[in-house]
């Protein structure tokens, strides 16, 4: 793969000052040569991190590692900020149980932490007695985002975690707002969610970063990340996303003015924010249902081996 995705000019780079050959990061119109490029990325990183009280010195960050290049640009620039910030840094990665995929997914994120010289913590939801499928009105990626979620929370309390960080993006922020704004339910999730009880406080230290920007950290840094979509990924789920790209391409920064914009009109409403009500009966963790969504789900999936094999 090309390591240069953004157009490339002469000019000068605004971080080094030298004359050279510089990536045009049209996002916000300026130039940034190879070298420095990199270190772009994690400033822009760090000045959220402070910008939003994200992470701070003696906290014990757990990043939830998919493969892709968002979770792994985030581990890989974490790691580089948290000696001079001071935080502990470890990853976790759940495998879905989906076969190969899921072996070659694990083999390529045990790769990846090793790089980063970062704990790797690894779920395998089979020994669970889960996996992604449809279950009774839910489609299976809510069924694997229900599950994901249950996970993260769990791993952060059992590594000792009081940070838990995920690769959302400035994309993935803006289709979950437009999502939310064509069904009228006008939430947007802040970019820091306190810690309520046990549950760790939940940060996205790449929300105002475009894919692209990921992609290039990755491939500048030679960070390796797993090239395969997952078997159930569905191009219509993200179509939307298209239409960010659109308005990208007329305003440059549009998808970040936006997402700006946005925050500012949709601030965080209580009503849209899951709270736990008590604890699993069946397992001990937090959870506003009478079991938690691993528990319930776990049920499920035994009750329906029990049909297979009657
Ligand atoms: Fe899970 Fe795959 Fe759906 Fe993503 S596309 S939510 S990994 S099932
Ligand atoms: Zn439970």
């Amino acid at each position: 793969m090309e390591k240069v995705i953004y157009p490339m000019a002469e000019g000068k780079c605004r971080i080094c000052g030298s004359s050279a050959q510089v990536m045009r990061i049209t996002e916000f119109n300026l130039k940034v040569c190879l070298p420095c490029y990199p270190r772009f990325f994690e400033r822009r990183v760090r000045r959220a991190l402070e910008k939003y009280d994200m992470i701070g010195e003696g906290d014990r960050v757990l990043v939830a590692l998919s493969g892709g290049k968002d979770s792994a640009a985030l581990l890989f620039a974490l790691k580089r900020l948290s000696a001079s910030m001071g935080f502990d840094l470890l990853a976790t990665h759940f495998h879905l149980n989906m076969g190969d995929f899921s072996d070659r997914n694990l083999a390529l994120v045990e790769e990846q932490a090793s790089k980063a010289g970062v704990d790797l913590r690894v779920v395998r939801i089979g020994e669970l007695g889960l996996r992604v499928a449809k279950v009774k009105g839910w489609k299976p990626c809510a069924v694997c985002g229900a599950i994901k979620r249950a996970l993260m929370n769990r791993e952060a309390r059992a590594s000792g975690a009081n940070v838990l960080a995920t690769a959302h993006t400035l994309e993935d922020m803006l289709l979950f707002a437009f999502k939310n704004l064509l069904s009228r339910r006008h939430y947007l999730p802040p970019p820091v969610l306190d810690p309520i009880g046990d549950l760790p406080k939940k940060v996205k230290p790449i929300m105002f970063t475009s894919e692209r920007h990921t992609l290039q950290y990755c491939l500048l840094r030679d960070i390796p990340h797993f090239p395969e979509k997952c078997p159930v990924w569905s191009p219509k789920g993200h179509s939307l996303k298209e239409v960010f790209e659109t308005l990208e391409k007329t305003v440059p920064s549009g998808k970040l003015q936006l997402l700006l914009s946005l925050m500012e009109i949709m601030p965080p409403r209580e009503e849209y924010m899951w709270r736990p009500t008590g604890a699993c009966p069946s397992c001990g963790e937090p959870t506003s249902q009478p079991l938690c969504p691993i528990c319930q789900l776990s049920e499920w999936f035994a009750s329906q081996r029990e049909k297979e094999r009657a």
